[in-house]
């Protein structure tokens, strides 16, 4: 194979908006500055992004500001920010082709995982959090003395919100929904590889009635638009989600205001497999866990420990049923993985990939690139591998899963512990009462059973350790968008 993609696409969508879009106008930054975004498929530039600075994300949180302690957003009717919350789902599923189009284009990502994934997982996301705007409310609490004491629960303010590239159009969803439900109004930062879908989801909340000033986008890069958000004394709180590194230089920089933080981040999450289970389901599991999304996810599955009675036919399993992913263009239906984001990314797989051979790992299938054009990645899959070797300790976000073997359960829970991280766990076994003793001894936010990837916006996520701290999500991702307060009335 030559290349991956030739040829004009047929299903190139429109890009409508590029600018920053800020009090519900669309306006260049005001350094003129631009930044280009690419397609990962063709390394062709596909269209030049107005790149925010701190100047920019000034007049953002300004008109945030605005909208937050003025307008009518907090002070609507509950069930009336709800009904905007599902309009604006219904305009985005009224576009699903269109966007799903764009996010494949701009990400890399098959249309058809957009299509069928991401997109519907965002509007369950947004119509979920819709039904909670009118049911936050506080407590009556019976204190001693003649006093009547009530808890109200109430916007945390400003949200900063900065997001990563791998999950464009549903890190919207997972930061917009809880936010606008609560109250909150909104300074978002796209990743400067995929600020196209945010840019248009952007077009539909003011077309679906969020008022001006309640969401603000600002594309731009990290050190400067997104570092802005996070110094910015008038944003009341971060919610941040991408790498470790990043989330350490943001902790320390929102210190001096001892801002509000939640942050979702990286993983190296375990994916056990005992003999007794259903080798089908745990086979297609691992692929599922280390191969959605070219792997580029922060719960990927990307250790596999498989029990040694099963081991070596497991892998040879495995290895068969990677060899035959389809890897190509993002716009064909048949595809399953597309290319990785851009070629930094592309280049820290490959140095992975490299460290593996270094280190005595045996590359079983993989480890080269597809074509010559775009970010394409072999589906990779290293065995023997040991648990000191930096394939199975560090975050690679790529296609190139590690395969270690296991006999003793006490010495696999340590094991599988034995990381930073605590993002996800799964475990495949028919063993019910097993199950659920390593559900419980698995130091993660998130623990599969039989499954992986299932994702629902009613259920919690979030790390343990260094994967974060918060959750998204449910009830609980509603959290760090509200303030409690405690009213206290004298009835004497
Ligand atoms: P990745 O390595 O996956 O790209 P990053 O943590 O670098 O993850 O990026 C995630 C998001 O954080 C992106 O939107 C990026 O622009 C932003 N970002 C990067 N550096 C900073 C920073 N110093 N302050 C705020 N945001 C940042």
């Amino acid at each position: 194979m030559s290349t991956v993609v030739t040829g004009r696409r047929s299903q190139t969508p429109l890009i409508r908006q590029t600018q920053l879009f800020i009090d519900g106008q669309w306006t260049p930054s005001r350094s003129g500055n631009t930044f280009t975004t690419i397609d990962p498929a063709t390394e062709e530039v596909i269209a030049q992004v107005a790149e925010g600075d701190a100047a920019d994300v000034e007049m953002a949180v300004r008109a945030a500001r605005r909208a937050f302690d003025d307008g009518p957003w907090p002070r609507m009717n509950a069930r009336e920010r709800g009904r905007i919350m599902l309009r604006l789902a219904d305009l985005i599923e009224a576009e699903i082709d269109e966007l799903a189009a764009l996010e494949a284009l701009d990400n890399g990502k098959p249309v058809r995982d957009a299509r069928t994934g991401d997109i519907p997982l965002a509007l369950d996301c947004l119509r979920y959090y819709a039904g909670w705007a009118d049911k936050i409310h506080g407590q009556t609490i019976p204190i001693n003395g003649n006093y009547f004491c009530y808890t109200r629960r109430e916007p945390v303010g400003v949200a900063g919100q900065i997001i990563p590239w791998n999950f464009p159009i549903l890190m919207v969803a997972w930061k917009w929904g809880p936010a606008l439900a609560a109250g909150c109004t909104i300074v978002m930062k796209p990743a400067e590889q995929t600020p196209l879908t945010c840019l248009r989801l952007a077009r539909l909340a003011q077309e679906a009635g969020v008022p001006d000033g309640v969401i603000n986008v600002v594309p731009g890069y990290g050190p400067t638009a997104g570092a802005a958000i996070v110094r910015h004394p008038g944003i009341d709180k971060v919610a941040f989600t991408g790498s470790g590194e990043t989330a350490q230089v943001i902790m320390r920089q929102a210190a001096d205001q001892l801002k509000r933080l939640t942050f979702e981040l990286g993983g190296k999450s375990p994916n056990i497999v005992f003999a007794d289970a259903d080798l089908d389901a745990a086979a297609a599991g691992a692929h599922v866990g280390i191969y959605l999304n070219q792997g580029q996810c922060c719960c990927a599955g990307s250790r596999l420990f498989v029990e040694d009675r099963i081991h070596d036919a497991f892998v040879e399993r495995i290895v068969a049923e990677s060899r035959s992913r389809r890897v190509g263009d993002p716009f064909d239906p048949a595809t399953q993985q597309g290319p990785q984001v851009d070629r930094a990314q592309f280049d820290k797989i490959m140095g992975y990939v490299d460290a593996g051979r270094r280190e005595g790992a045996t590359l079983a299938t993989g480890g080269g690139r597809v074509g010559e054009r775009g970010f394409f990645i072999q589906p990779t899959v290293f065995t023997n591998v040991r648990d000191e070797m930096a394939i199975a300790r560090e975050e690679i976000f790529g296609p190139v899963l590690s395969v270690l073997r296991f006999s003793d359960i006490d010495e696999l829970i340590r094991r599988a512990n034995a990381t930073s991280f605590g993002l996800a766990a799964a475990v495949w076994t028919r063993d019910v009462t097993r199950a659920h003793d390593v559900a419980r001894r698995l130091r993660a936010g998130t623990v599969w059973v039989n499954c992986y990837d299932v994702f629902d916006a009613a259920a919690p996520f979030g790390g343990f350790k260094q994967s974060g701290f918060g959750r998204e999500l449910g009830e609980r991702g509603l959290e760090p968008y509200l303030e409690h307060k405690t009213v206290t009335v004298s009835l004497a």
